[in-house]
Order: structure tokens, then C-alpha cells, then sequence
């Protein structure tokens, strides 16, 4: 006899905890059902750990950095064994928290592996569960680069974030928001660091002007930046692996392949069950986040748009909500806001003004440096940038991109403004806190209004 449940969600990541979280504020009898640890790998592999090391990176820095300020202080030691140790408490607390959620939300957690079995219905082992109500939350994995695969001394990002110590010489082989994370950090926690791109520029998706910056950041902490060229050979001996770049070898301890994921879907039945991919082999959905099967949702890296923990959680309210019978809307997809936590910070929403221009609008660009406010000097970041890419005709905005100090916490602002309906005049005359660095915010929005006043 099979269980009945009303909302079945598969993976506890942060669309799956969230989504079972909102079905039960609906009244629905939910279950989750998860195969290694609560927390998914947002917070178990991913985010959480990585966030937990960058910390201890940017903590180090303003340490040897302190000199400016007038603190006098030796060079600082770093003790790897708790630098670990603090991540995985980080981790554990977290998931922690998580797990106490689903219990003061009554809902059950089922550890093991669900597979569909095409009546709207699953199994987990040998217990068999039905529901109305099924949501694919399995997130993604790893993937190897055509002629680099995974092996002895070369591994995923999420092993990356694991590591006990940093290796001696790293190579990161891709440096989109991952690849740029692990190199920042590592190379100032000790690692000689090579960071591989093969586009002609250090995180190629974002805005050119903030590849730029972000770039000459990585080279002053010491990282070789190797763009316009994959890797063309490997090889490995004696613990060390040999990467052919162009005309260069790159020798490392650790070689982290940080370029691409797919969805986790083996094993997990969608063929029995009837659902279709799209053309990317990512599960296909509508704007309600509904597959091709009655019955059946799929949220957060299963499906097209940014590998996102913010974009897998909202999609899974989405997705129940609907299920629910509720009335919703689809995400903006490009209006997510997108983070990278490296140094500097790196974020954006949005259209690149390269993109814009591309898609026909009249461009306006608005850009200044954080040391056009006063928040810039005070704090020690002159150099940080906010450009602004708006539309002239009705001073839409379409995308924001920060380079700098607290980019991340900064560029919602923006991405606040659009969703609010508003344009970059409205931002240029919003009265803002001084001195701060959301002022640059406003700054740039007066650039782009015509009206720049501290620049
Ligand atoms: C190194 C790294 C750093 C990242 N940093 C950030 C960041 O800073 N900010 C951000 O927004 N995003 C970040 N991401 C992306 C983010 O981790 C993902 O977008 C997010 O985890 C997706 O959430 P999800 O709920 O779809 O799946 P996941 O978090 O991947 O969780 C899916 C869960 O499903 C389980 N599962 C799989 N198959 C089954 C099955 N058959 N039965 C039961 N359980 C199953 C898995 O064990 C897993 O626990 C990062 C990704 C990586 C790799």
C-alpha cells in the first residue's frame, strides 16, 4: 500500500525545503524526501561553504590590510584545521536550522533516494508514496570539459570548497562566478593560483567594464590570469598535473574544473515518469514551473534559467503555489539578482549594456567609481564601479552591474527599483543615507539621467 501525501518534494535544497515549507503554510500533508543531507547542496557543498571560507579570505585581508588604518599588527597565521572547522560549523548550524523548520512545519523527511514510477507515484527503497503534487527539486552536478575529466588531482568546485588546506599550486579551469570564488579565496589563503578562462575575459557573462575591474582585482592578489585559451593537454605524474594553455604549461597540485553543471537526474526516473527535457537537456516547464506531466512541478537547477539558490526557492513557491490552485506569475529570470563573492564583489541583474544595445533600446549608461561618495574613501574602496544601463526612451532599467565593496547587498536596490516599477530618475532622486555606498547607486543613476553631481 502506498503512502498518501498531498505535496511529495524531492530534494531538500533551498527550492525543495522551501517549497515543502510553503505547501504545509497551506495546509498541504507534505513529505520530503532526500538522498544525502538536509540543506541540499546549497548548504551542505556549495554556497554555504563557500560563503564560510571567502570569509575567512576577506577577514585575512583586512587584517594585512589594517596598516592603512593605522593598526599595527604582525603578519597573520592562518590555522587551516579550524578555518575548517568553522566552515563546517557554519554548515551544521544552517542545516540545523533547516531540519527544525520541516519539524515545526510538521513536515516528514524521508532519508533515501526517490525514483518516479510513472503513476503519480514514487519509491524510496521499498516504501511506495502517491501524491497529487509532485516537485522535482534535485538540483545539478559537476560536469568534465571536453579533454579534462575528473580524476586523481583534479576535481569539482564543491570538493574544492571541502578542502582541509589550500594545495600549494592550484589551477581553476573557469572563471565564471565559481571558478573567479575559489581562486580569490585560495590565493590569499596561500595557494599559488592560475586562473584558466577561455573566453578572452574573467567572468565573461558579466557586463565588459566589470570583467575589467573585477580583473585587475585578481591580479593584485597575486593570481596569473590566463584568458583566450581551453586547455589542450593534461597530464599527470608524481601527484602533479600539467595543463597545456595556448603556448604555456601550467603545473598544479589541485586542478578545479569550475565550468559547467547539469541537471541531477540519473536514476531518478523521468523517462518512466514521460518528462520531457528542453533542448539543453534541462527538465522543461512552463512559467508555473509545470512539466510536461500532469501532477508533476520542477524548480531551481533542474531547469532553464540561472543556477541560483534564490531563483530554486522562489521557483518552488511558485511551483506549489500553483499546484495549490493559486494564481502566480512567472519569474523574471533575467531581473534575478546574480552574485559572485569574490574580491572585489561582483553583482548584477539584467541586461550588460553589450546585450542591450544588441536588443535594439536606445542605451543610456550611467557609471561611477565608489570613490565619487564619500563611503568610498571612508571605507577604503575608491575603485570600486556601479554602472548603470537604462533605456532613454521612458528611463527604463534594464540592468545593473557593481564591481566592489558589498556588491552582492548593494545591487538589490536595483533590482528593488525595477520590480517596483521604477527607472533610473526615480533612483537619481531618492533621497539616500549618507555617507553609504548605495549614494554611488544614486550617483550613477544621475549619470545616466544626464545630471551627474559628485563626478
Ligand atoms: C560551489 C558552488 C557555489 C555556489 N554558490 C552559490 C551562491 O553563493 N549563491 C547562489 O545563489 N547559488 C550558488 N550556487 C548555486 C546553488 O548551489 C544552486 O543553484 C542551488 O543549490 C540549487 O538548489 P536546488 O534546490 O535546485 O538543488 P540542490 O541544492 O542541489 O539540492 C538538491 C538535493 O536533491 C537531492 N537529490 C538528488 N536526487 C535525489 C533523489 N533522486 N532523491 C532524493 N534526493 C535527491 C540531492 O542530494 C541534493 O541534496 C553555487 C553552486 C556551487 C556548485
Amino acid at each position: 500500500m502506498a503512502d498518501e501525501f498531498d505535496l511529495i518534494v524531492v530534494g531538500s535544497g533551498p527550492g525543495g525545503y522551501v517549497a515543502a515549507i510553503r505547501g504545509a503554510q497551506l495546509g498541504l500533508k507534505t513529505v520530503v524526501i532526500e538522498r544525502d543531507h538536509i540543506g541540499g547542496r546549497c548548504l551542505n557543498k556549495a554556497c554555504i561553504p563557500a560563503k564560510a571560507v571567502l570569509r575567512v579570505a576577506d577577514v585575512l585581508t583586512e587584517v594585512r590590510e589594517a596598516g592603512d588604518y593605522g593598526i599595527e599588527v604582525s603578519e597573520p597565521k592562518v590555522d587551516h584545521a579550524k578555518v575548517a572547522e568553522r566552515r563546517d560549523s557554519v554548515i551544521s548550524t544552517l542545516t540545523g536550522g533547516v531540519d527544525g523548520l520541516m519539524k515545526k512545519n510538521g513536515i516528514e523527511v524521508i532519508e533515501g533516494a526517490a525514483v518516479l514510477t510513472g503513476n503519480g507515484g514514487l519509491k524510496v527503497g521499498d516504501r511506495e508514496l502517491t501524491a497529487k503534487r509532485i516537485v522535482l527539486a534535485t538540483g545539478s552536478v559537476r560536469k568534465p570539459l571536453p579533454g579534462l575529466d575528473f580524476g586523481e588531482g583534479i576535481v569539482g568546485t564543491e570538493e574544492a570548497w571541502a578542502l582541509d588546506a589550500p594545495p600549494a599550486r592550484l589551477a581553476v579551469v573557469g572563471a565564471g562566478a565559481s571558478g573567479a570564488e575559489i581562486a580569490s579565496a585560495y590565493a590569499r589563503l596561500g595557494s599559488t593560483v592560475t586562473l584558466i578562462e577561455a573566453m578572452d575575459r574573467v567572468l565573461p557573462s558579466e557586463d565588459a567594464d566589470v570583467s575589467k575591474a573585477a580583473g585587475r582585482g585578481f591580479k593584485k592578489q597575486g593570481i596569473d590570469v590566463l584568458t583566450g585559451n581551453p586547455v589542450s593537454g593534461v597530464e599527470s605524474a608524481g601527484g602533479l598535473t600539467t595543463l597545456t594553455v595556448g603556448d604555456k604549461k601550467v603545473e598544479a597540485d589541485l586542478v578545479v574544473i569550475a565550468a559547467g553543471r547539469g541537471p541531477d537526474v540519473e536514476g531518478l526516473g523521468l523517462d518512466v515518469a514521460g518528462i520531457k527535457l528542453d533542448d539543453r537537456g534541462l527538465i522543461d516547464v512552463d512559467g508555473a514551473q509545470r512539466t510536461s506531466v500532469e501532477g508533476i512541478w520542477a524548480i531551481g537547477d533542474l531547469v532553464r534559467g540561472p543556477a541560483l539558490a534564490h531563483k530554486a526557492s522562489d521557483e518552488g513557491i511558485v511551483a506549489v503555489e500553483d499546484s495549490a490552485g493559486m494564481a502566480t506569475h512567472p519569474i523574471a529570470l533575467t531581473d534575478i539578482p546574480r552574485a559572485t563573492f569574490c574580491t572585489p564583489n561582483v553583482s548584477s541583474f539584467g541586461l550588460t549594456e553589450a546585450q542591450a544595445k544588441e536588443a535594439g533600446y536606445d542605451v543610456v549608461v550611467g557609471k561611477v567609481q565608489y570613490g565619487a561618495v564619500g563611503a568610498g574613501t571612508v571605507y577604503g574602496d575608491r575603485t570600486g564601479i556601479v554602472k548603470i544601463v537604462g533605456d532613454r526612451k521612458y528611463g527604463e532599467l534594464l540592468g545593473g552591474h557593481i564591481c566592489g565593496a558589498k556588491a552582492p547587498e548593494l545591487i538589490q536596490e536595483l533590482v528593488n527599483a525595477k520590480a517596483l516599477e521604477g527607472g533610473y530618475p526615480e533612483i537619481a532622486r531618492i533621497v539616500h543615507g549618507h555617507p553609504t555606498l548605495s549614494e554611488a547607486l544614486m550617483e550613477a543613476a544621475r549619470a545616466a539621467d544626464g545630471w551627474l553631481i559628485h563626478g
